[in-house]
């Protein structure tokens, strides 16, 4: 980890020229990692620039992390940028369309800095500050800004913050370490109340039909998984006129919330027979591996997958793969 951190850091002192590339579907995760750090290589005087592949605009409360306007369109990402950093991708198909960069910058010769927090991450660039026990890939970024002798503003405090708050449930999962460094941004200037509201307590008014529908149908099946449980329930497109992508993840947070269930699976539907699952687990079942088995990954207790054909098909396939 030290050698890594060393390494990391002298390549971004170095650099004049940085893209900084986020996961699809950017969480504030990954952006907030990205924009913390192309906060302060800015400052330092680098270009910059951070984008991801899809879609098209990021989530409503995680362009509060960019009032400087780094986030460009993925269209604007040069075809082989001098240094690349992908921030909290495991594998480069995370970065969907934009994933051809990362082979485009090595054959160039140019440097591929992948920092990552997930769990068999496949090391796919030339550098790489990666730690699988991290909470978040923004600690890790943390630990860079500290290597390069960053001093913590509001602004990059506050896209460190929040890829801490949300990849911890809210400080939940947090190590002793986590709470003193959360401590240290808000000494630097993070209004965490208005901040967290923003990115997880805010939803717009359909939402709540939205939620009311999905948990209609859920249902709770005791013998699955060996008899630890399975709470699951399927969003249709049609629940969600009116509801931001970002709206529809809150659903696996209140499934899960189910007693008697070890396991919760959510299925939405992104178009006629096309899917998208989250699978929770409570800490007993590897719900990563669930997912590897259906084609996704993701972490031990919070994983996902892609899949073809009905719900009920969708449905069982859960069942199947638990054993
Ligand atoms: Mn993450």
């Amino acid at each position: 980890m030290g050698t890594e951190l060393a390494a990391a850091a002298a390549l971004l002192r170095a650099a004049t020229d940085v893209t900084l590339l986020a996961h699809v579907n950017p969480d504030a995760d990954a952006l907030g990692s990205a924009l913390a750090l192309a906060i302060a290589l800015r400052a330092r005087g680098a270009r910059v620039r951070v984008s991801f592949a899809s879609p098209a605009r990021a989530p409503d409360a995680l362009r509060r992390l960019d009032p400087g306007g780094l986030v460009v369109p993925a269209a604007e990402v040069p075809a082989v940028p001098p240094l690349l950093v992908v921030l909290d991708c495991g594998t480069v198909g995370r970065l969907g369309a934009l994933a051809d960069r990362v082979a485009a910058t090595i054959a160039a010769g140019g440097r591929v800095l992948v920092v990552d927090h997930h769990l068999g991450n496949t090391r796919f660039g030339t550098d790489h500050l990666v730690d699988e026990t991290a909470e978040a890939t923004a600690i890790l970024v943390l630990d860079l800004l500290d290597e390069l002798g960053v001093t913590l503003d509001a602004a990059i405090a506050a896209c460190v913050y929040a890829g801490i708050v949300t990849d911890t449930s809210s400080f939940r999962r947090a190590t002793a370490r986590t709470h003193r460094v959360a401590a240290r941004l808000l000494d630097a200037g993070v209004d965490a109340a208005a901040l967290t509201r923003d990115l997880m307590d805010s939803h717009p008014f359909p939402w709540l039909r939205m939620v009311s529908a999905a948990l209609g149908r859920a249902e709770l099946v005791p013998d699955a998984a060996d008899g630890l449980g399975l709470v699951r329930t399927v969003v249709y497109s049609s629940d969600v006129d009116g509801v931001r992508p970002e709206d529809v993840d809150s659903v696996i947070d209140l499934v899960r919330a189910t007693a008697g269930a070890e396991i919760a699976a959510v299925a939405k539907e992104l178009a006629p027979g096309r899917w998208t699952v989250s699978l929770r687990a409570v800490g007993a079942v590897d719900v990563r591996a669930v997912a590897e088995r259906l084609g996704g990954g993701g972490h031990r207790l919070a994983a996902g997958f892609t899949a073809r054909g009905s719900a009920e098909d969708v449905l069982a396939s859960i069942t199947n793969a638990l054993g």
